[in-house]
């Protein structure tokens, strides 16, 4: 067996990289793709309802996967500098891949509303962190702009490398459920990563779809394509408004986004595959974080639950059909934003003297 080093590697002839491209790459991907089983039975689904992880990246989100195709791009071609507009997640990947390869990164974060997690991510890794008085559209603003003027790479999921890395999960997920799932459930921000999985699906099949590149091999597999599933957090929800959003606001906070750079590739998703758009608000959101948590062992971030929190109510309005296998993406690690949690829930704790019987009482008022 060869060790695995990450998707770059693992999927060179369905990307566009030719074998003298050098992956920069933290063994990213082969996320665990993980069937529900407490969950299906609570809400009476008769069908399967799988979460792909993406948690489990090197850096705790998805965008590792965009990532390492972007940066070894980037790298190929000589970059010696980086730079993204960030919600979080992806300043964290940047800062992570940027090091790895011995290059600047550049990441622009808003003022505030970013998990500290996150930020912690950036500054242990050496990145450059611009905080900027606005909110993340701003930054993507000022990221094109100066991209013309200063010799750095956009790494932002409007570069197309981005996507190339983020179709690998719907390989994965083809190769762990040996078909497609009827429907594929995802958060939407930017909607880069639906964008990414559809053109998985569909080139996995052998078809093309409006965010595919050339230089490398389709595949030839016979089964179906998942109807694309997109939710949105219900204050920054432009799919659902049919347009831009001035002030996005979501506790959600790697969805607080009110300008989609990938809006035309995501309704031929849509259309394409005969999915739609939807919207959470905050508060099921974190009590669908919690519920997942709570009854399956799996800790996603916020926005990471709008995807599962959607499809639980699909599924009890008959929207998603009983008996239907789903995956819903759960695209970062809860442990990047403990601060959510917290706030909600310190009162659970059960404070007793340091005495044995206070402590026996306390396990026997509160055994399952
Ligand atoms: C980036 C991100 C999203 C949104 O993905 P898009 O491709 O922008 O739609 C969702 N959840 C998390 C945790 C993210 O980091």
């Amino acid at each position: 067996m060869t060790r695995y080093t990450g998707l770059v590697d693992a999927y060179r002839d369905r990307l566009p990289f030719g074998p003298d491209v050098r992956a920069i790459a933290l063994g990213e991907g082969r996320t665990p793709l993980i069937k529900l089983e407490n969950l299906p039975k609570k809400v009476g689904f008769g069908g399967e309802i799988y979460v792909k992880f993406e948690g489990l990246n090197p850096t705790g989100s998805f965008k590792d996967r965009g990532m390492t195709s972007a940066v070894t791009d980037a790298v190929h071609r000589g970059s010696r500098a980086i730079i993204c507009a960030s919600t979080g997640n992806t300043s964290a990947a940047a800062a992570a891949y940027a090091v790895r390869a011995g290059v600047t990164a550049f990441v622009l974060i808003p003022d505030g509303k970013i998990a500290l997690g996150k930020l912690a991510q950036a500054v242990v890794h050496g990145a450059v962190v611009v905080q900027i008085k606005g909110n993340f559209d701003d930054g993507m603003r000022l990221v094109k702009e100066v991209a013309q003027t200063t010799p750095v790479a956009i790494v932002n999921s409007i570069n197309p490398y981005r996507l190339q890395g983020q179709k690998t999960a719907a390989f994965e997920i083809l190769e762990a459920l040996g078909r497609a799932p009827d429907y594929h459930c995802l958060p939407v921000g930017n909607a880069g990563n639906i964008t990414a999985y559809w053109m998985g699906y569909s080139e996995s099949v052998g078809i093309r779809t409006s965010a595919s590149m050339e230089g490398y091999k389709l595949g030839t597999a016979t089964h179906g394509r998942p109807k694309m599933v997109g939710y949105q957090a219900a204050g920054a929800a432009p799919f659902l408004r049919g347009g831009i959003v001035k002030d996005p606001e979501t506790i959600a906070t790697a969805i607080r986004i009110g300008d989609p750079q990938s809006w035309d590739h995501a309704w031929k998703v849509q259309k394409e595959s005969g999915g739609w758009f939807d919207e959470c608000v905050d508060a099921d959101i974190l009590a669908t974080q919690r519920l997942l948590a709570g009854t399956e062992g799996v800790f996603c971030e916020p926005a990471s639950a709008a995807s599962l929190c959607g499809a639980l109510r699909d599924i009890k309005n008959g929207k998603i059909a009983d008996g239907s296998t789903i995956v819903c993406t759960l695209t970062g690690n809860g442990l990047k934003d403990p601060d959510v949690i917290i706030q909600g829930g310190l009162k659970d704790l059960i404070q007793v003297a340091a005495e044995r019987s206070e402590v026996e009482a306390a396990l026997r008022a509160n055994m399952k």
